[in-house]
């Protein structure tokens, strides 16, 4: 069902005013399902379940906002403290995109950053995050990407938002660049979100200042805990680790053609 009835008759279980919650859900596309009893618990559920889904998508893309993103970081630094699996932050930012809003307008714009929102979610595994966390401004956090992947993955991101042009108004194609910084987790010990995202802001400064449209990484830093180490820290507890990295499964983005 749409909307039954006046939404300003809309008062649900315990008395609560649930008409804007229903308008906003279906002003986003939202169908309550047909077997879904308005004022049963299934009901009220799919609608907290849909506010918290529109809670975390950012509106214009419907990629991950940056509450998501922020709440996404923090997990998998926590788990790259505790596993110390590899994992990658990158950011991208489209390049000269003043330009494009003020050739071809603000919604011409708008159209530029959806297009580039679509090709990053699609140069990506299902179990990346992709968000927009500004502007013109993307994150994608990368869990369980080797080191040896790193560069090859964010050129491949940068090649493909080079090689998509976008139409916007009057027909007209244009090309659209971004560049893209990049810095692994620091692994086996707790960092925090802000100084991960801060070595990947950096080289994302450098690949705008040696020219754009180019992937800058971070050098991935040294491993804190030597194999003795580790192997002392977890003796005992299950099978040793050592290996641990070829273990990786082969980094194959979800579209590769
Ligand atoms: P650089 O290559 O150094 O990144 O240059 P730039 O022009 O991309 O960066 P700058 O920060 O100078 O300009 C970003 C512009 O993005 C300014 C702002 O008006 C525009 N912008 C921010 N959010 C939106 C949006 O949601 N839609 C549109 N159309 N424009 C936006
Ligand atoms: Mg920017
Ligand atoms: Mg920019």
């Amino acid at each position: 069902m749409t909307l039954s009835g006046d939404a300003s008759d809309l008062v649900g279980p315990c008395g609560l005013r649930l008409e804007k919650a229903l308008s906003l859900l279906e002003q986003a596309g939202w169908v309550v399902p047909t077997d879904l009893v308005p004022d049963s618990a299934p009901w009220l559920q799919w609608i907290v379940d849909g506010l918290c889904d529109l809670s975390s998508r950012d509106a214009l893309t419907g990629l991950a906002n940056r509450r998501q993103f922020e709440a996404a970081i923090a997990r998998e630094l926590d788990r790259v403290a505790r596993i110390g699996e590899p994992a990658l932050l990158l950011v991208a930012d489209i390049d000269h995109f003043k330009r494009i809003n003020d050739s071809f307008g603000h919604a011409a714009g708008d159209v530029v950053i959806r297009s580039v929102a679509s090709v990053l979610q699609e140069c990506v595994r299902p179990m990346d995050l992709v968000a927009r966390v500004g502007g013109e401004e993307f994150a994608i956090i990368l869990p369980n990407c080797p080191h040896v992947f790193g560069q090859t993955v964010a050129e491949r991101i940068r090649q493909r938002v080079a090689a998509t042009p976008v139409a916007v108004i009057g027909g007209q194609q244009i090309t659209v660049t971004v560049s893209i910084g990049g810095a692994f987790a620091p692994q086996w010990v707790r960092s925090s979100p802000a100084l991960w995202s801060e070595r990947a802001d950096q080289q994302l400064y450098r690949a705008k200042s040696e020219g754009r449209n180019r992937a800058c990484l971070d050098m991935p830093p040294l491993t804190v805990v030597s194999a003795e180490e580790k192997s002392l820290l977890f003796a005992g507890v299950g099978p040793s680790d050592e290996n641990s990295d070829s273990g990786f499964g082969e980094f194959v983005p979800n579209n590769t053609p």
